[in-house]
């Protein structure tokens, strides 16, 4: 875990879900590995023609000297939209079958939610993400959730980020954004002026409410 900026004292902690809110390499491959497939299907060029187009976009961009994109981009440069990027992912996710109750985590949030509201703003439809806080049995813990299709413009973009502080009724200065990758769910946060902290998995989640409450001993009443 790394804390990269946190100003002052936040109001409220958003969280990434896939990789922070639980670590499962097989369903974070499976994801990925499922649309791709439909991918294929669609543009009619197999799977691993479609692997191909993606690996080559990324490139492309890479090439280019641009930063990460979303998955849902690359796709909408294929061709497929983000409604129906969407519609594929509601269809082809189903998050019980790989997450389970973490009595961990909701002890971990059921602490930190004493002193800060808490966020979900994950590149997922919003249903994939409510589905996965039950799943985790979490859920009652987050006031607010963004998901992909409240936006259409999944993290990097700032969309997700501004939307979930307006929905928050904050200003980003008073979040601070959590997950697993620097380019997209920390660089475009702290753009917007929120703090960010860099997490390896669930693991460091279940460390939070100790580091919070080293940062801030007065607050505590527990
Ligand atoms: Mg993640």
């Amino acid at each position: 875990m790394k804390v990269v900026a946190i100003e002052g004292e936040p109001s409220a902690l958003v969280f990434d879900l896939d990789n922070t809110l639980y670590t499962n390499p097989d369903y974070a491959a499976f994801q990925e590995d499922v649309l791709v497939e439909r991918l294929g299907r669609e543009l009619g060029v197999g799977t691993e023609g479609a692997r191909a187009r993606i690996a080559g976009l990324r490139a492309e961009r890479a090439a280019a000297g641009l930063g990460k994109t979303s998955l849902g981009k690359l796709f909408a440069a294929l061709g497929v939209d983000m409604a129906k990027s969407v519609r594929w992912r509601e269809e082809c996710y189903e998050p019980s079958r790989w997450l389970e109750r973490d009595a961990k985590l909701d002890r971990a949030l059921c602490l930190l939610s004493k002193d800060y509201r808490l966020a979900l703003m994950t590149n997922n439809p919003r249903l994939v993400g409510e589905k996965s806080l039950e799943a985790l049995g979490v859920r009652d813990h987050f006031s607010v959730l963004v998901g992909l299709d409240d936006t259409f413009s999944g993290k990097p973009a700032p969309e997700p980020f501004a939307l979930t502080a307006e929905r928050l009724g904050l200003e980003p200065k008073c979040c601070v954004s959590i997950g697993d990758r620097f380019d997209v769910d920390l660089a475009p946060a702290m753009e917007l002026g929120m703090g960010a902290i860099l997490v390896d998995g669930v693991e460091d989640v279940y460390l939070l409410p100790e580091l919070f409450a080293d940062r801030n001993p007065v607050s505590r009443s527990d």
